[in-house]
């Protein structure tokens, strides 16, 4: 029997693309930065078919993609060209196994859509607090793998801080079932941390037990207007002070972010009569505070006392609400249409974000003059998407020519300050030979080590995240 035979043998008719015209949404990725090639997509749907298929490749050292809603922004589940490798993607494992109204846990499989966990815990009364831009495609294991954050890490964390146990398909096909609902369980190494932001290298995640939580009973947002990116630090310490800790999310908006959405995505206008430099989107949340709009308006009073707020609006609905939510989301999409921009997703520590801004603003300038700096993101993480855009009128492709010197430049400004190239994204294909520039040999050859212990064979998304060896 040939390969693809004996896959079929595993996963029926439907569980098997061979295709290339089938295959094309496996093989290239959201932002069209990377395009592969594979032998064929396998869709198992249950652990044990996973199982058999890594078996089979193991057998044959054929190296697997894991692949979950395919929204990675690093080329993480995009396989190479050789056309080797197999897409294992996870999307018809999408089977709800438990849900722990007492214990306040899921239990699903990995290639459940994280919207539909957000409408599960919902329907129970309860909320599933990971919130990102790709939450419509992208699945629980994808998350998982990436450790995803968004904008409530702020008082929630990130996707690490949720998950309480997994199931784990080895390199070699052994199963590993971790999917213990324990909150407290010190026996040895805390093996789910390896493969949490493993990006598929290790194994492939099949199902999880997560968090969830009470679902706050009232929720209010506001868009402020601030003098400067410092404000915005000073803004939340107050926001926080004042409200007990109730701030669940704040994103730094800039007037570009705010222009382009208004000009490249239909139904948007400027939320404001007038027109600031910055802005942050503000939202608390509380199961016991009613009136959480009075409490904002302390808070921004306060804020126009100190001189860090210029101007705000509260609004009044869910829908008013809810419209400040799209437009934050909208603004990845709307930097599309203006052309070339090169993209960040840097932190570093909160007091020195305005210090980073400044200093990266000033050295790009220097590289490409006339560039439109879009800077935006979880401001308090010290997470900031920090997007160059082509100046108006540049050839798209000379600007993105600029891209590993002007990456180099932004990651060198972020370690410096003892911040991070990767906040969020994850390292995949695009930051791999980056990361000895920020990690030591230590920690390169303690991830190679691991590696080589759980993967000897090197099948497991090969060539992503791991630096290639000297
Ligand atoms: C519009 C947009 C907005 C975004 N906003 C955010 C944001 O706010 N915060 C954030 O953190 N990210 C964000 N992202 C990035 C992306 O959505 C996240 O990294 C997400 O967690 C990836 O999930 P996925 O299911 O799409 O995984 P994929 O893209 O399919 O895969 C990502 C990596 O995980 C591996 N993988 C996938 N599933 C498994 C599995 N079951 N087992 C083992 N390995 C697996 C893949 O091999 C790959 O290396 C955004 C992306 C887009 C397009």
């Amino acid at each position: 029997m040939t390969f693809e035979q004996q896959i079929k043998e595993i996963v029926g008719d439907k569980g098997l693309i061979t295709d290339p015209q089938d295959m094309q949404g496996y093989l290239s990725e959201w932002r069209d930065k990377y395009t592969g090639k594979a032998r064929l997509v396998a869709l198992p749907k249950t652990t044990d078919e996973v199982s058999a298929i890594v078996r089979l490749c193991a057998q044959t050292e054929t190296p697997i993609v894991p692949q979950g809603g395919n929204t990675s922004l690093v080329g993480g589940s995009i396989p190479f060209d050789s056309g080797n490798e197999v897409i294992l993607s996870l999307r018809r494992m999408n089977t709800v196994r438990d849900v722990d109204v007492k214990g306040g846990t899921l239990t699903i499989d990995a290639g459940c859509i994280l919207a539909d966990l957000q409408t599960l815990a919902d329907d129970h009364g309860f909320m599933f607090p990971l919130r990102i831009g790709s939450e419509g495609s992208c699945q629980i294991g994808g998350n998982i793998s990436t450790n995803a954050g968004g904008v409530q890490v702020l008082h929630y964390g990130n996707t690490r801080d949720q998950v309480l146990g997994l199931e784990v398909v080895l390199p070699d096909g052994e199963i590993w079932d971790g999917l213990t609902n324990l909150r407290k369980n010190n026996t040895g190494y805390d093996l789910k941390q390896l493969f949490i932001g493993g990006e598929g290298t290790l194994g492939i995640i099949t199902a999880a037990v997560v968090k969830i939580y009470p679902k706050p009973k009232y929720q209010q947002v506001a868009l402020v207007a601030i003098p400067d990116v410092e404000a915005a630090i000073n803004f939340l310490g107050l926001a926080r002070q004042l409200s007990g800790d109730q701030v669940t999310a704040i994103e730094l908006i800039p007037r570009i972010a705010i222009d382009l959405v208004v000009k490249n995505v239909p139904n948007f206008s400027d939320p404001m009569p007038q027109k600031y430099d910055w802005h942050i989107l503000v939202e608390l949340s509380s199961s016991v505070t009613e009136n959480l709009s009075t409490l904002l308006e302390e808070i921004l009073e306060q804020g126009f006392e100190k001189e860090i707020v210029l101007d705000a609006i509260i609004p009044a609905s869910d829908a008013q609400q809810q419209k400040l939510w799209s437009l934050r989301e909208e603004i990845s999409g709307a930097q599309k249409p203006e052309g070339g921009s090169i993209k960040h997703d840097i932190s570093v520590p909160i007091a020195r974000i305005a210090d980073f801004i400044q200093q990266a603003d000033t050295a790009l300038q220097k590289i490409i003059p006339g560039f439109r700096p879009v800077t935006f993101g979880h401001i308090g993480d010290g997470n900031l998407h920090y997007n160059p855009l082509q100046p108006e009128g540049m050839d798209k492709q000379a600007f993105l020519d600029n891209w590993e010197t002007v990456s180099r430049t932004v990651h060198d400004i972020a370690h410096s300050m003892r911040g991070s190239m990767s906040a969020e994204h994850g390292i995949g294909r695009m930051k791999k030979n980056d990361l000895p520039l920020y990690k030591s040999e230590v920690e390169i050859d303690l991830m190679h080590r691991i590696k080589d212990a759980l993967d000897p064979q090197n099948i497991m998304n090969p060539g992503k995240l791991l630096p290639d060896r000297k």
